[in-house]
């Protein structure tokens, strides 16, 4: 195993690396900018960013200080609740742009199902077509919506980043999502340091039969499940840790036992809290 970040191929063959760097919360410019620069210099080439983290502008500029070619960085960002809608769509994504300093996106994801998220969907299909993100998807999506965005409108959701760490799985939406091929993207990954998951006794014990840490173990779960992981760090140190998961895996035994302590305990709102979408979906 040559411990390199592999790639994921999405079902319209853009490639992703499966292992990016979660900003969430990273409000402070300069420390957003150092983390990024860590990040790079471990081979991260995977950035998540979205317009309510209030962060993109040092995104931009932290990239842009990089030195590296835009081919060879993934950038996704997000539709906000208060922007759905097919023009705010459009002026969105393009303020989100023009925040970042780049003319095109790698990803545009629709951050949570909004009222309206169809016709917001159709104007990023159009900027899809012409050139100015490589590959659109959604966030925070159930069956249902994803079912309903599937029977009106025309491209599949390349992913949809829904919360998953161990003790909340989405065994069920994560069957559905590999029969319909779009992609697994996990937010959240090592549980936000909500609900002790870090001090899971399963979890440690497996940590310390690996010599890993208990969040490499649950990193390396989900890449075994085929996910894409995001997980966020502003220290060196974990930042380096949470990408070296490519050289040792889980047997088929461990993942097992990974997958019986389950709990289905969301950490985060539900996606179908619909009073809350309404509310912030007001401007
Ligand atoms: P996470 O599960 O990545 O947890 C981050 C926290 O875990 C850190 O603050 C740190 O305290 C801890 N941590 C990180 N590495 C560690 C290590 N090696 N050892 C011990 N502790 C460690 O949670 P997150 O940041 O909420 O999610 C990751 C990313 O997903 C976000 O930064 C963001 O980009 C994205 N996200 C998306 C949505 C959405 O609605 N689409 C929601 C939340 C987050």
């Amino acid at each position: 195993m040559n411990n390199q970040i592999p790639n994921v191929t999405l079902n319209n063959g853009v490639k992703i690396p499966q292992l990016g760097l979660g900003v969430f919360l990273v409000k402070d410019a300069n420390e957003l900018k150092q983390s990024i620069k860590w990040a790079l210099a471990a081979d991260y080439r995977h950035i998540d960013t979205a317009m309510i983290y209030e962060n993109e502008t040092a995104v931009g500029e932290a990239i842009k200080e990089s030195n590296l070619d835009r081919k060879d960085l993934f950038i996704t960002s997000k539709l906000w609740n208060s922007d759905h809608g097919y023009e705010e769509t459009k002026a969105a994504f393009n303020a989100s742009l023009k925040r970042l300093g780049v003319d095109y996106l790698d990803m545009y994801l629709i951050h949570w199902p909004s009222p309206n998220y169809i016709e917001s969907w159709k104007a990023m299909e159009e900027l899809y077509h012409a050139g100015k993100i490589r590959a659109i998807g959604v966030s925070n999506f159930q069956i249902h919506h994803l079912e309903d965005l599937m029977a009106h409108t025309d491209v599949v959701p390349v992913v949809n980043q829904i919360e998953t760490h161990p003790y909340f799985q989405q065994k069920g939406l994560h069957d559905f999502m590999a029969k319909h091929n779009i992609a697994h993207e996990a937010w959240g990954p090592l549980g936000q340091g909500k609900g002790n998951v870090l001090n899971d006794p399963t979890l440690t014990e497996l940590a310390k039969k690996h010599t890993k840490s208990t969040a490499q173990i649950i990193l390396r779960w989900h890449v075994q499940r085929d996910e894409i992981v995001i997980p966020k760090s502003i220290h060196e140190n974990r930042i380096q840790q949470n990408r070296d998961i490519f050289d040792f895996s889980l047997s088929d035994e461990e993942m097992a036992k990974i997958a019986a302590i389950d709990k289905n305990q969301r950490g985060s709102r539900s996606p179908d809290d619909t009073e809350w979408l309404e509310k912030t979906a007001k401007k």
